[in-house]
C-alpha cells in the first residue's frame, strides 16, 4: 500500500536556475499557482561563477547569487511557492505526472517543466577546487573578460574548446589550449580557425596534473605524452584556467520517459520547449547542448512557462 502523501498541482516546475525561476515568474502571473522546487543546487550553476556582465539590464554587472536572489523574490511575489527540495523519482506513464520528492511525498501535476541544468566537467583535481573563483572556470563567455590582456590555458579539443580558445584569443595576450591527444576532435573549420590565430597554442598530447599560485592561479603543471618512456613535465605560467571538457546534462531522472540525444540533452521541438510527453517541457541547459547562456536559459522558461499555460486551456 501506497503511504506516501500526494499533493495536487497544475503545474509543477524542477530547477532553480534563470529558467526555473524565469518559468515560475510567468507561470504565477498566468495564474497556474506553480510549485517549484530547487533541487541540489539552489540557484543552478550561475551561483558558482563570479559576476554575470552579458545579462541584459545590468549596466554594471550582478553577481550570480544576487541575481538568482532577485529572480527567486521575483518569482514569489507573483505567488510561486519556491520549495527546498529533490525530486528523486518521475513517473510520466499516464497524465496527472507523479514526481517524487526527497522519495518522502508526491506530487501530482497536470504540466511539468524540467529545468534541471547541466554541470560542466571537471578533470578531478584537487586544485581546480583550491583555486574555484581564484582563477578556475567552466566558462570562457561568463569570465573571460576578467583576462583581458592576460595568459589563459582551456582544457579540451572538441567544439567548444575551439570556441572558447577563439573567444579568449580576442581578449588574452595569449591562449595555450591543452589537448589531451594528437589531434583535435573539433570540427574542421574550427580547427583551422584555432591552427590560424597566432596568439593560440595548440599543445598536442598534454595532460594537466595541477595548478599553482600563491592568491589564484599562476600556471599549471603539464605532462607531455604522460606515461610514455618519453614524457616531459612542462609548466605553463597562466592567471585563468578553463574547462571545455563538456557538460553532463542533469536529465537522468527523466530520460527513462523523454527523448534525449546520444549525449542525454533533452530532444524538444525545435523552437519550443516542448518535449515528446504533451505537457512536459524542458527548459534552459538540460535541453540546450549549443547556447548554454543565462538570457537563453530564462527566454526557454518563459516558453515553457506559456506553453504549459495553452496546454492546460485544452486538457
Ligand atoms: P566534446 O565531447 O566534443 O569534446 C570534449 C573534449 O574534451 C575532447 O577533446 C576530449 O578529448 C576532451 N576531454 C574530455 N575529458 C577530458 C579529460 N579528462 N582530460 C582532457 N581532455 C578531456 O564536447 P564539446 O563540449 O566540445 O562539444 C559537445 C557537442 O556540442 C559536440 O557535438 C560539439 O560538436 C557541439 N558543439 C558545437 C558547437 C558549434 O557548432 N559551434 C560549439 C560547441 C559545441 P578526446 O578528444 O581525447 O576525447
Amino acid at each position: 500500500m501506497n503511504t506516501i502523501p500526494v499533493e495536487k498541482t497544475r503545474c509543477l516546475i524542477i530547477g532553480s536556475g534563470p529558467a526555473g525561476y524565469t518559468a515560475a515568474i510567468y507561470a504565477a502571473r498566468a495564474n497556474l499557482s506553480p510549485i517549484l522546487y530547487e533541487g541540489i543546487q539552489p540557484g543552478g550553476q550561475l551561483t558558482t561563477t563570479t559576476d554575470i556582465e552579458n545579462f541584459p539590464g545590468y549596466p554594471e554587472g550582478v553577481s550570480g547569487y544576487e541575481m538568482m536572489q532577485d529572480l527567486k523574490k521575483q518569482a514569489m511575489r507573483f505567488g510561486a511557492d519556491v520549495r527546498i527540495g529533490i525530486a528523486t523519482q518521475i513517473d510520466l506513464s499516464a497524465a496527472p505526472y507523479k514526481v517524487t520528492i526527497d522519495g518522502e511525498k508526491m506530487l501530482e501535476t497536470d504540466t511539468l517543466i524540467f529545468a534541471t541544468g547541466a554541470t560542466a566537467k571537471y578533470l578531478g583535481l584537487p586544485d581546480e577546487q583550491k583555486y574555484a573563483g581564484m582563477g578556475v572556470s567552466a566558462c570562457a563567455t561568463c569570465d573571460g573578460f576578467f583576462y583581458r590582456k592576460k595568459a589563459v590555458a582551456v582544457v579540451g579539443g572538441g567544439d567548444t574548446a575551439c570556441e572558447e580558445a577563439l573567444y579568449l584569443a580576442s581578449l588574452a595576450t595569449i591562449v595555450y589550449l591543452i589537448v589531451r591527444k594528437p589531434y583535435l576532435r573539433a570540427s574542421k573549420v574550427m580547427q583551422e580557425r584555432v591552427m590560424n590565430t597566432p596568439n593560440i597554442k595548440v599543445l598536442f598530447e598534454h595532460n594537466t596534473v595541477g595548478l599553482f599560485g600563491e592568491n589564484g592561479v599562476e600556471g599549471a603543471h603539464l605532462v607531455k605524452r604522460m606515461g610514455e618512456e618519453d614524457e616531459e613535465k612542462v609548466d605553463i605560467q597562466i592567471d585563468g584556467f578553463f574547462l571545455a571538457i563538456g557538460h553532463t546534462p542533469n536529465s537522468g531522472l527523466i530520460s527513462e520517459w523523454v527523448e534525449t540525444d546520444e549525449t542525454g540533452y533533452i530532444k524538444t521541438v525545435p523552437g519550443t520547449p516542448r518535449t515528446n510527453v504533451p505537457g512536459v517541457f524542458a527548459a534552459g541547459d538540460v535541453a540546450d547542448p549549443h547556447y548554454r547562456q543565462a538570457i537563453t536559459a530564462a527566454a526557454s522558461g518563459c516558453m515553457a512557462a506559456i506553453e504549459a499555460e495553452r496546454y492546460l486551456l485544452h486538457v
